[in-house]
Parts: C-alpha cells; sequence; structure tokens
C-alpha cells in the first residue's frame, strides 16, 4: 500500500509484485484538490483537501486488496498470509506501507506520513519512507513490469550490465523530466543514485509552453477549446502540426541540426520575425549543458506578437512550430551531451560497441505526450550516432504525480533491505543527487537495513 500526499494530489495505491518481476496495479486513485482560485497550488487548501480525503480513499483502497482465494504463490514477498478485515471480510494484508516523506510541503507530506505510520503499526508491518523524485525516476520500470504482467513476459534471467536486478531500463538510464513544474535531466546509475544533470534556470517547459500557447494560438479557435487549461499543452501541437496527434504516420518536415553551429542558429521567418534559441551565446560549456532556460524564449515570442498583432493564421502556425523546434532542440542538445559524456566511446554506433553507457533515454512529464518532441529527440539521436539508444515514455497518467510510483519505489528499496524508522518526520527539501548536501535519499536520517535474502 502506498500514499502520495507531496503537493495538491491525495493518491493510493495497492501494488503487487511477483517473483518473475511482474507487477500488478490492484488500486491507483488520486483527488485533487480545487486550486482553481489561486495562482497555482495553496498549501492550506491542499492540505485541508488531504485531510479530507486521504481516510476515505485509504478505506475505498482496502476494498481492493485481494482475498486470500486470489493469493498469487509466486508473490515476490513472503507473504505470512495474514489477512485484514475488510467490511467483514478478510483480505491479504499488505506486506508493508510506502508513503512520500519528501520534497514538498511539509504539512501535506505529514498528513500522508502519519496515516502511513498508523497503517504500518496497526498491521506490525514496516514502514518504507520515500522520496518522490526518486519515484519519478524509477516509473519507468514500474510501467515495465506492469507491461511484462500484461504480455506474460518473464524478465528474469536478462543478461544484465550492470544492474543485476531483473528490472528494466537497466541502470544506468537518462530521464528528461519535462512537465508543468519541472525540466530535468537525470542520470539514474542505481536505485539510489540519481545525478541531475541539467536543471532549468527559470520557468519550467511546460509553463513556457502553456504561456505560447495563448499568446500564438487565434483567440477563436482558444474560446472553442480553451475552457479547460490542462488543454493549452495539447492544442498548442495540433495547431502547429495540424492532424498529427491522431496520426500514427504523421510526416514532419523536420531536419535535424547537423552539428552544434547549426543549434544556435536564428530562426528567421523570412516574415520580419525571428527566434533565437536559448542560451544560444554561451557555448556548450559545462555550465551551459547542466541549464535549461526557457523565460527568454517566452520574452521573445511576446515581442513578435507585439510587433505583428496581424500575424495571420499560417504566419502564428510556423511561429509555433519554430518555438516548438527550438525548445524540443534546447532539451535535446543537453541529452546528447549527456549521452556523449558518460557513454565510454566517445561517439560510439552501434549496441556493443557502447557497452556500460547509456542504453536507454526515459522521457517523462506532460511535455513528453508531445509527439513532436519523441520526433526531435529521435531524429537528433540519430544524427549524433545515437541511433542505438532506446528513447520511452511512461504514459502520462504515472508520469504525473501518482502512488504506483511510490509503491514501486518502496517496492525496490524493500527488495534492497532498506525499512523507515516510525520517528522520522516530512522533508521539505531532500535532494535526489548523492553529492548533493545532505548525500541524497540515503543521507536522510531514519533509514536501517536488514538482511536481503538471497
Ligand atoms: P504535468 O506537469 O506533468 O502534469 O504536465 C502538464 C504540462 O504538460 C502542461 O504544461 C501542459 O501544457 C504540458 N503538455 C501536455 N500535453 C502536451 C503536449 N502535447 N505538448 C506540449 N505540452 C504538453
Ligand atoms: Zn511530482
Amino acid at each position: 500500500m502506498a500514499i502520495e500526499t507531496s503537493c495538491d494530489d491525495t493518491c493510493v495505491a495497492i501494488l503487487e509484485k511477483n517473483k518473475t518481476g511482474h507487477a500488478r496495479l490492484h488500486f491507483n486513485e488520486k483527488i485533487t484538490s480545487d486550486n482553481r482560485a489561486f495562482q497555482g497550488v495553496h498549501p492550506l487548501v491542499a492540505v485541508v483537501s488531504h485531510t479530507e480525503n486521504l481516510a476515505p480513499l485509504i478505506r475505498k483502497a482496502l476494498r481492493a486488496l485481494p482475498s486470500p482465494a486470489d493469493a498469487d504463490p509466486s508473490r515476490e514477498v513472503n507473504s505470512d498470509g495474514k489477512t485484514v478485515s475488510v467490511d467483514g471480510t478478510p483480505r491479504l494484508r499488505p506486506d508493508f506501507v510506502s508513503v512520500t516523506r519528501g520534497p514538498g510541503m511539509t504539512s501535506n507530506l505529514a498528513t500522508g506520513l502519519n496515516h502511513a505510520k498508523g497503517l504500518a503499526v496497526s498491521w506490525d508491518v514496516p514502514l518504507l519512507a520515500v522520496n518522490h523524485m526518486q519515484a519519478h525516476a524509477l516509473t519507468p520500470r514500474l510501467v515495465r513490469a506492469l507491461e511484462a504482467q500484461k504480455s506474460g513476459l518473464n524478465l528474469t534471467g536478462e543478461d544484465g550490465t550492470s544492474d543485476q536486478s531483473p528490472h528494466s531500463p537497466q541502470f544506468p538510464f537518462l530521464s528528461l523530466l519535462v512537465s508543468g513544474g519541472h525540466t530535468m535531466l537525470l542520470h539514474s546509475r542505481s536505485l539510489n543514485d540519481h545525478a541531475i544533470l541539467a536543471d532549468a534556470m527559470n520557468i519550467a517547459v511546460g509553463d513556457m509552453l502553456d504561456k505560447c500557447a495563448r499568446m500564438i494560438i487565434p483567440a477563436e479557435i482558444l474560446s472553442v477549446e480553451g475552457s479547460d487549461s490542462g488543454m493549452y499543452g495539447p492544442m498548442f501541437e495540433e495547431f502547429a502540426f495540424p492532424g498529427s496527434r491522431g496520426s500514427s504516420d504523421y510526416e514532419y518536415d523536420y531536419e535535424p541540426p547537423a552539428r552544434r553551429a547549426d543549434e544556435i542558429k536564428t530562426f528567421k521567418s523570412g516574415d520580419g520575425w525571428s527566434l533565437t534559441p536559448p542560451l544560444a551565446r554561451m557555448g556548450m560549456g559545462e555550465v551551459a549543458a547542466s541549464r535549461f532556460e526557457f523565460a527568454g524564449i517566452n520574452g521573445q515570442v511576446q515581442q513578435v506578437m507585439h510587433d505583428n498583432p496581424d500575424l495571420s493564421v499560417d504566419g502564428r502556425r510556423i511561429l509555433a512550430q519554430a518555438t516548438m523546434t527550438l525548445v524540443f532542440e534546447h532539451l535535446t542538445t543537453r541529452l546528447v551531451s549527456a549521452l556523449q559524456a558518460n557513454n565510454p566511446m566517445r561517439i560510439p554506433s552501434t549496441e556493443s560497441e557502447s557497452k556500460g553507457g547509456i542504453q536507454t533515454v526515459v522521457l517523462s512529464g506532460g511535455v513528453a505526450s508531445n509527439k513532436f518532441l519523441r520526433h526531435v529527440v529521435r531524429s537528433m539521436l540519430e544524427a549524433r550516432g545515437f541511433g542505438y539508444v532506446e528513447v520511452v515514455a511512461p504514459p502520462v497518467s504515472l508520469c504525473t504525480d501518482n502512488a504506483a510510483m511510490i509503491a514501486w519505489t518502496g517496492m525496490e528499496m524493500y527488495e534492497d533491505g532498506w525499512r523507515s524508522d516510525l520517528d522520522i518526520l516530512a522533508i521539505r527539501k531532500w535532494p535526489l543527487d548523492p553529492d548533493a548536501e545532505g548525500g541524497g535519499i540515503l543521507g536522510a536520517s531514519g533509514w536501517y537495513r536488514v538482511p536481503v535474502p538471497e
């Protein structure tokens, strides 16, 4: 059983995993607090919402626990067959309770943490208080385990390169976390070792795309379709590339930049306006490679619209395409530079030449559902000799905040022998990176370890 309350979503999940690496989600639901009256999440409103909704949602989840008759004999955890009574009928008792300990708003986290402690004590099972960002990073492994369950794949016995566990993608892998609140490039080297290679200097990419959508999409289209603010991203993509979202073989008229010099070329519309790529003047040293910058291009789009109030629909479409192209190439340049730095031969061209290096790139977060982003990433990786790298994008429902990823992270930590003390507190800022001050995930107090059975 897992609980997530770090922000405005009250989330509960129940996950089961067996020895072949298959996972099954028995329950995964969330209730989001109503913050429409505020600019962003109001912490107090969210705490009230967690306090109202968490206990009823846990009760609902308990009804989804398997009954003893449904017990999977190959379950990962050697459950002692103990049951809990739900509505008077016996259900299999969860083997441990996972919860988000941080980072996030302290009192929001505390609501979930206190419920989790209560459940762990009353069921006499371990508590696993995990890092929320680690959970985002491990999500593609959860997705594979869920897919394996559906397709009947056997995940055990894989030839592990550096990661000996049966889970995939195997470490090391890179994740581009692109959402309304984050723009991050993560290097996941092992369960507890995730380095942040690049981070946003100012606004997040999803936020920037939403702002540009509102400026560029003609008012008549916005007013028909734009009642829900969550629709700006998909609407912007459909406006730039009509018909692309519903098509499986849409042909983009896109040529990836062949060299670094081409990445920083100014886009000239031929219609009196131009757009300069983010950080174009900075070169591509270590500092630039660790930064994403989106406020600048947002300002440029604002200027173009200000200077061209009568821009035609076709002109607006070209502006939308150019904006997305520059933004997505900016994301991908940092990805390419991380691959160049981390794969053993500088530019290997086959999988065997790249052994020990990064074989997988994960695109996650709301923006990763943009098909043109996936196209740009694939095209640029191919153009730079990384065509063998697999690009995967977990479903959006598992990329936004949810408790299934907390359950999975608890599962991996549990299997590795980790447990949390019952006296731990929520952590507002809890860096992922083991080199960060405080020592990253395991640097937090309250972890202890038990022997792991062979
Ligand atoms: P998240 O923060 O993960 O919930 O993702 C929400 C963000 O993803 C918002 O900023 C959306 O505009 C953005 N988004 C969703 N779909 C798309 C899309 N197809 N293209 C670009 N951005 C998108
Ligand atoms: Zn999150």
